[in-house]
């Protein structure tokens, strides 16, 4: 058996095709004709171009419109001045052959971008090596694999699968994929997700240990690969995989249904969105609204921030792409980890302490005031909520407010419609406003608890270090303190609590949340049926006197333990 990383669900048994990659090693050569270096390069790149968009014509078949963006990306990636002019420079400085020049140049983007903790940056990493890789097979005169000529049902085993190999895989043939390297969150992981095609990634080894037309198991929940499986055991993952199977149907089911529990106690599963795009995902997946919109993606996708209008359209989009469910937008969210090409940042000791969000907002009231605007002006086409994130005061929310409710006067004195049932409330991210939440109840119409922070901000313990990552505690007694405290003070002013950090999506905090009394839980779109389904199963009655019990436990390891007893969740 060999063992990986476990990149998707599910599992596939079928006989395995290798995707050998060429051998793209460059050497440096020194030229003395760079125009004609330069001329062969540029070629190269309108070949390669060439390439792509009939790969994308190809792909629609198999994606939606969306997964098929990604070889937009591409060309756009293709197309950035910064790479090519930086390679053309370098070719000339330098009298360096074109892929030389390409790969340094290619490797110094990904550098940067790989180290951003971000997923946004590491698919941009991603797609300029699979662009980079694209051109240099070009240059070298080697060409690809081309996965879409497969006409089995296979599983394919690779050192790599770059987000247009995956995109161009045929689900219907394509059973699973394994490859020696990767990582959850690599981007060919996150497309087999969402195609739904069982993967498992890093197992360093795989394409040694496998030869074209064995017969492969693929276990894509364990993160296993079994070679040459005995008759016994076929059978037996046979059995797994049509019970698979049979859950996935069972969860699609539940699309239209509502998130109840036995006893008839009701809450809101919503997803969490960078995008317009997105919005195909949430309704696919049955989320009942958008718990939040981060929508920094908007800012990061250009050298110049998104004008007012710009800011209209994706907004106005995503409200009527809803239909009139709630959407809540977070305001501009820039700094710790997440950079703004539009906007540099001074350099901080510790930026994730510093100016960021509603305070780098506070600083540039004007590029808040846009924000605001174009929210207000899209307000009238479903139903919008706005929250601030990052708020420690409460005067940083009664500040916060003031420039809202100008920006709302303003335009209703130019004759602009706005809607006058806007929700305006803050994440709770930082310790200081989960202690004070009763105060903060009286004036803000929600919470949503941004674990991912609050908890980093609780235990001082940076959430990109990974060499501290045990302090990433979400069950520990004293986070579920904070949010205990948050619901109590919201019900008691009659308002409501949402989370939208990392926990509100996994399944050991469910059991949890529901006993706490947590009104609306948002996601990733892709968790929210497995999320309601277990939701159905619980007793709030019972979850009750779980969260009671766990509040007065002293570890994370005993909370733990008593959810699992409570619960069959593993
Ligand atoms: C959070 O902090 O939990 C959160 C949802 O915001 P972000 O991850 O964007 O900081
Ligand atoms: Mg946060």
């Amino acid at each position: 058996m060999i063992k990986g990383i476990a990149a998707s669900n599910g599992i596939a048994i079928a006989k395995a095709y290798k995707l050998d990659m060429p051998d793209l090693t460059v050497t440096q050569k020194t030229i003395e004709d760079t125009a004609n270096e330069v001329a062969r390069f540029e070629a190269t790149i309108a070949q390669v171009q060439e390439d792509l968009v009939a790969i994308k014509a190809a792909a629609t078949k198999n994606l939606s419109e969306e997964e098929a963006a990604i070889f937009d990306a591409h060309i756009m990636v293709l197309q950035d001045p910064e790479l090519k002019d930086q390679t053309i420079t370098k070719i000339n400085g330098d009298k360096v052959n074109a892929e030389y020049a390409l790969q340094e140049i290619a490797n110094m983007f990904i550098g940067m971008f790989e180290s951003m903790e971000d997923e946004y940056f590491r698919e941009r990493a991603a797609d300029i090596r699979d662009v980079s890789r694209r051109v240099i097979a070009g240059l070298l005169g080697k060409s690809l694999p081309n996965p879409s000529l497969i006409n089995e049902e296979v599983v394919i085993i690779a050192h790599d699968l770059t987000p247009s190999d995956t995109a161009q895989l045929n689900k219907n043939l394509v059973k699973g994929f394994a490859t020696d390297i990767g990582g959850r969150t690599s981007h060919s992981a996150i497309l087999a997700r969402s195609m739904e095609i069982p993967a498992v990634v890093a197992t360093n080894t795989i394409t040694e240990e496998v030869n074209d037309g064995d017969m492969i198991i693929l276990d894509g929940s364990d993160g296993c690969v079994i070679v040459n499986p005995d008759e016994t055991t076929v059978q037996e993952y046979t059995k797994k995989r049509d019970a698979y199977i049979a859950y996935r149907e069972e969860l699609k089911q539940l699309k239209d249904e509502k998130s109840i529990t036995t006893d008839g106690y009701q809450v809101e599963l919503v997803a969490n969105i960078g995008s317009p795009k997105d919005i195909d995902a949430v309704l696919a997946n049955g989320a009942e609204g958008v718990g939040l919109y981060r929508t920094e993606f908007l800012y990061m996708e250009s050298d110049e921030l998104p004008s007012e209008d710009t800011q209209f359209e994706a907004y106005k989009a995503v409200l009527e792409g809803l239909n009139g469910k709630p959407v809540v937008v977070r305001t501009l969210d820039i700094g710790g980890d997440k950079k703004l090409p539009a906007l540099p940042l001074p350099e901080e000791m510790n930026p994730f302490l510093g100016v960021r969000a509603i305070r780098l907002c506070f600083q540039r009231e004007d590029i808040f005031r846009t924000q605001l605007r174009a929210l207000l002006r899209a307000s009238v086409y479903g139903d919008l909520r706005i929250m601030f994130p990052m708020i420690a005061t409460l005067n940083e929310f009664r500040d916060a407010k003031k420039i809202f409710l100008e920006e709302k006067e303003k335009l209703i004195s130019e004759g602009v419609k706005v809607s006058d049932t806007i929700q305006l409330g803050i994440m709770i991210e930082i310790p200081a406003a989960a202690v004070l939440a009763d105060q903060f109840a009286k004036e803000v119409d929600f919470f949503s608890i941004g674990t991912n922070d609050l908890i980093q901000y609780t235990f001082a313990a940076d959430r990109m270090s990974s060499s501290i990552s045990y302090l990433y505690q979400p069950y520990n007694p004293s986070i579920l303190r904070l949010v205990k405290n948050v619901i109590d003070a919201s019900h008691k002013e009659g308002k409501w609590t949402g989370m939208c950090g990392e926990m509100a999506g996994e399944l050991m905090a469910a059991p949890l949340l529901i006993g706490l009394g947590l009104d609306e839980f948002s996601m990733s779109a892709t968790s929210v049926l497995a999320d309601r389904k277990l939701i159905r199963s619980l007793n709030k009655a019972e979850m009750n006197k779980l969260a009671e019990e766990a509040l007065n436990k002293s570890t994370m390891e005993e909370v733990v333990e008593l959810v699992k007893q409570y619960t069959n969740v593993q």
